[in-house]
């Protein structure tokens, strides 16, 4: 893993966005995207920027169970604001919440269509990659996932209510996830400190699921000075 501390997540998202920028110079066609208050800084610059994706694939880590994709707190609805509707994909997939189980082969089919070049992820404070909750086995594909009381209480802040997160999502699983050529995880702030630590240091466990990372050949991680406190 190769570790670039930033001064804060401004900073963390232009050195995201000129990675990103020379994978389009060779020839990255699909990149997986992340959700959350993290890549959106990152956002930002490619929205600022005249980089063209009009011909290029989005392929997203996750949605909650239950929200229609009209819903605020949906991932479809964040990704079109802070993305897609400035800077327009060829395709975008997202996983549909308001599917049956059925939709858990649909994506993993989209995976295999569409290999991810790059990979964003943002880190829970449980050390989650996408929803997949300490204790998903290494192998899994895309999944039901059931969020635990700390994922709820830590996005909480974007509901009305805690009753209102929803207990359920689909997820790229870690497998799919690992099936990425290049991976940037981002992380800021010190309540990430903990799980990046255990991440970037730490024994590789499905107790920590980023720490399966420390087995991928090419990930970058890049985090701010609060983030990196305990490496
Ligand atoms: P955050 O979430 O970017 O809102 O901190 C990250 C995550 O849970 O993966």
């Amino acid at each position: 893993m190769k570790v670039i501390k930033v001064k804060d997540k401004v900073e963390g998202g232009q050195k995201a966005f000129d990675i990103i920028k020379e994978g389009l110079e060779q020839g990255a066609k699909v990149f997986g995207l992340a959700t959350g208050s993290t890549p959106e800084t990152l956002y930002e610059a490619l929205t600022e920027s005249d980089l063209d994706f009009s011909d290029k694939i989005a392929i997203n880590l996750d949605e909650y169970i239950g929200l229609e994709q009209s819903h605020p707190q949906s991932y479809h609805y964040f990704m079109n604001d802070k993305l897609f509707n400035q800077k327009p994909f060829k395709e975008t997939h997202i996983p549909n919440g308001m599917a049956g189980e059925e939709e858990l082969a649909r994506y993993d089919q989209v995976l295999e269509d569409n290999p991810i070049d790059i990979q964003i992820l943002g880190i829970g404070t449980n050390a989650h990659i996408g929803f997949n909750e300490p204790g998903t086995s290494f192998d899994s594909k895309t999944q039901k996932v059931f969020l635990t009381q700390e994922t709820i209480e830590s996005n909480k802040r974007f509901f009305d209510s805690e009753d209102d997160v929803p207990k359920h999502a689909y997820s790229m699983g870690i497998d799919s996830i690992m099936g990425a050529k290049k991976i940037i995880l981002l992380a800021y702030g010190e309540n990430k400190a903990e799980a990046v630590a255990n991440t970037v240091n730490g024994p590789v466990t499905e107790e920590v699921p980023a720490s399966v990372l420390q087995n991928h050949p090419d990930v970058i991680v890049i985090v701010d000075e609060a983030a990196a406190s305990n490496l």
